[in-house]
């Protein structure tokens, strides 16, 4: 939250850019042996050896991203560092590094940033990723934060979105919708908080779908937990907007069709009765909700006894041709085209 009036509020302009800089990257360390050179220089210079370098990226804005009316700073530099980063793993690579870059007005103090940068450093901790770098500026509205993921795989073991074949398994990690719900939590009691300051939420009963919102963890172990049952993915995918959306992209890429049954796909209880009380669709909120982050793949038939049973990975469906078309098979067994209505910022 931004320091408010009993809290110090150091301006960032009594340190200047490049005192800033200092400030904030000062507690950061190098622990990858790929970074041979970090923050300091006009560049930083990394080493890959035998494997090959894996780069994505992603643009935040405050008001269309996020809102700092209920996104504590520290949370909102854990969670963009994390969303990087389970772009990077559902390519079934490792991350490595990450680079931020930040442009704030001038209604950010030190501390704020200070606390963003807790959060990006628990996320490097936790992950084992590098920060090497970045760019600060100033912004004449808002906050604006651009997060760079790197990391490494060995060729053969990359997965792309365009694998998948006829017939495969469709997989998911973990639990779908609980992120959807945890921002439809936040947003209602700061409805409440506007209108009744004095009223203290009771956020407890929601205590998981708003750390599924506020806190999402990158599927790191499952690529690891992929090796060690050696299994490799045909096609794989982070869910960012919603199964339904990531679907018709392994879909689209791959040139398949798929099954996808309704009563397979995984939910937490506190997702089953939250979306009766906001009088949602449990289905749907996991179709088109988005912001999970948990891993979407595909594997082939034999592969089945490898994963069965494990508790982070749930059969939902399987390929099918592409002139069959990609649908929901729903409780009753009629079968309903998959849309994407995933969430756009647009
Ligand atoms: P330049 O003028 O070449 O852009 P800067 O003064 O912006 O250089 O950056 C100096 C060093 O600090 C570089 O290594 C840069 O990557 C790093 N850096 C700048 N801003 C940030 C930031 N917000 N977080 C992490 N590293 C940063
Ligand atoms: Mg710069």
């Amino acid at each position: 939250m931004l320091a408010d009036k009993n809290e110090a509020r150091t301006s960032l302009e009594e340190l200047g850019e490049f005192g800033l800089i200092k400030h904030l990257t000062k507690g950061f360390s190098i622990h990858q042996e790929s970074t041979l050179k970090g923050i300091g220089d006009d560049a930083a210079i990394l080493d890959f050896k035998d494997s090959k370098a894996v780069v994505s990226t992603d643009l935040l804005i405050e008001g269309v991203h996020f809102d700092l009316s209920y996104m504590p700073l520290k949370h909102l530099g854990y969670k963009a560092v994390v969303v990087n980063l389970s772009d990077i793993y559902a390519m079934n690579a490792m991350a490595t590094q990450i680079t931020v870059s930040l442009a704030v007005s001038n209604r950010f103090p030190l501390e704020a940033l200070e606390e963003f940068y807790s959060g990006v450093a628990a996320a490097c901790k936790v992950y084992g990723v590098d920060l090497i770098g970045g760019d600060t500026t100033s912004s004449t509205k808002g906050m604006l934060i651009s997060i760079t993921a790197i990391g490494q795989a060995v060729e053969k073991d990359i997965v792309y979105r365009n694998g998948a074949k006829e017939n495969d398994l469709l997989v998911v990690t973990g639990d779908l919708g609980g992120a959807y719900l945890g921002l439809q939590v936040l947003e209602r009691e700061n409805e409440v908080f506007k209108v009744n300051p004095g009223n203290q939420p009771d956020l407890e009963p929601y205590a998981y779908l708003v750390e599924r919102q506020l806190k999402p963890e990158a599927r790191k172990d499952v690529v690891e937990l992929l090796e060690k049952l050696e299994v490799s993915p045909t096609a794989m995918i982070d869910i960012s907007d919603g199964l339904s959306s990531e679907i018709l992209h392994l879909c689209g890429q791959s040139e398949v069709g798929c099954n996808l049954y309704e009563d397979k796909i995984p939910l937490d209880p506190t997702v089953i009765s939250t979306s009766e009380e906001f009088k949602m669709d449990s289905t749907m909120i996991a179709l088109s909700g988005g912001e999970d982050y948990e891993l979407l793949f595909t594997i082939d038939q034999n592969d089945f006894p490898k994963i069965k049973g494990n508790p982070s990975l749930t059969v939902i469906g399987h390929m099918c041709e592409k002139a069959e078309g990609a649908h929901l098979v729903a409780r009753d067994s009629s079968k309903i085209p998959l849309k994407a209505q995933g969430w756009n910022s647009f």
